[in-house]
């Protein structure tokens, strides 16, 4: 059992009042509201909680919180973390914020990623602060901004803050969460010549031409990606996302352009996905007459993953035995997460979080005891963590 007493009556209010701030990603949906109404409110409540609290800002009125327990000396110390953003509220069912709670389950947009998580980070806290614990490593906690667009928030946490570990509270249905795939995006160019259409002589088809790489795609995805299937993650992927090109009926088109998306296991990296694509471009190009294209790579993120005997995730899964009293599962993300820019700055990183549905969907909501069950294990592994 944890020692540790989780105040229901305070999660369930917090995670609501956080739910009813607006916090739209403004990089996703233009007009969001941003983070900057709900940082101010987490200021408050970390510094109601004792915590000493300063904001880094990471664009204009959009900063993460940063709140820090101060320990005592000689412990290791923890990062609690999580995003404030949520995705677009449009063709939501009713008041996307209004945080109603019906049958055990809280309802609005971010209910369940993440606002639920950040509600079991602040019930765990205060769980510790009621008990009278005193640290002996720091305590963290990280609020940050912009996970469903740019993740600027994550990225600029990191260049304040070195700690010796990470939970991120990301939504797992109370598993516990070890890996989880990159992604890439890239423009594919195929370059022709333009001409009147009755000029067949001088003109060459660039949309034609792109065939040759969505033909690419499918021997990617029927030969290539198949054989290597990662046991929490399943294969690498890509899949086109948009095409673009032609300029009019009677004139042949220049110019297309293919913009893909690769969703890949974390021992893959994206310069070797681009290399890929560059060798087909090559072949193609000594061997199909006109054939000119280009590939780029316009964004990309690693994937991540951490050993299920990491120190940090050891002690994850022995709170989890004590609290539930059974043992955890393990599971892996096929989406991304900030984890990824944690472990890739060398804070080892697990993600635990409650149950829910509806992530970027027409309803959303969370489980309000999984919210409490989460906090009670956090409280617990951070303080067999810090000491
Ligand atoms: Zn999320």
């Amino acid at each position: 059992m944890s020692q540790f007493v989780i105040d229901t009556a305070f999660v369930t209010q917090t995670l609501q009042q956080m739910v009813q701030i607006d916090s739209v990603n403004p990089g996703l949906a233009a007009g969001g509201a941003g983070e900057g109404a709900v940082a101010t409110w987490l200021y408050e409540v970390c510094t109601a909680l004792g915590l000493e609290v300063h904001l880094q800002e990471t664009a204009p009125r959009r900063p993460n919180v940063i709140a820090h327990w101060a320990g005592s000396g000689g412990g290791k110390s923890l990062l609690l973390t999580g995003h404030t953003d949520v995705v677009s509220v449009e063709n939501m069912a009713g008041d996307p914020f209004d945080g109603r709670i019906e049958n055990g389950r809280l309802y609005g947009r971010g209910a369940y990623d993440m606002k639920g998580g950040l509600a079991s980070i602040l019930g765990a806290v205060a769980a510790l602060k009621a008990s009278g614990f005193q640290p002996a490593g720091d305590i963290w906690l990280g609020f940050v901004t912009d996970e469903e667009y740019l993740s600027i928030g994550t990225d600029a946490l990191v260049t304040a803050i070195q700690p010796d570990a990470a939970i991120l509270t990301e939504p797992t249905d109370v598993q516990l969460c070890i890996a989880h795939k990159g992604f890439a995006w890239l423009t594919l160019t195929t370059e022709g010549r333009a001409a009147h259409g009755s000029k067949y002589s001088e003109g060459v088809d660039a949309i034609t031409h792109m065939q040759h790489l969505l033909k690419m795609i499918m021997t990617l995805e029927t030969e290539i990606f198949v054989d290597d299937l990662h046991p929490l993650l399943g294969r690498n992927s890509v899949h086109a996302s948009m095409i673009r090109g032609g300029i009019g009926l009677s004139t042949y088109p220049d110019r297309c352009t293919l913009q893909v998306e690769h969703r890949y296991l974390p021992d893959l990296q994206a310069a070797e996905i681009v290399q890929l694509w560059q060798d087909e471009i090559d072949d193609l190009t000594r061997t199909i007459p006109d054939f000119k294209g280009e590939v780029n790579l316009d964004f990309e993120r690693p994937g991540y993953e951490i050993l299920p005997d990491a120190p940090i995730v050891q002690t994850l899964h022995q709170a989890f035995v004590d609290v539930m009293q059974a043992e955890p599962s393990y599971m892996g993300q096929y989406a991304w997460l900030d984890s990824a820019i944690l472990g890739h700055a060398n804070i080892p990183t697990v993600i635990l979080g409650p149950g829910g549905a509806g992530m970027h969907a027409a309803v959303e909501y969370v489980n309000l005891q999984d919210v409490v069950d989460c906090a009670a294990i956090i409280a617990q592994a951070a303080a067999v963590w810090v000491g």
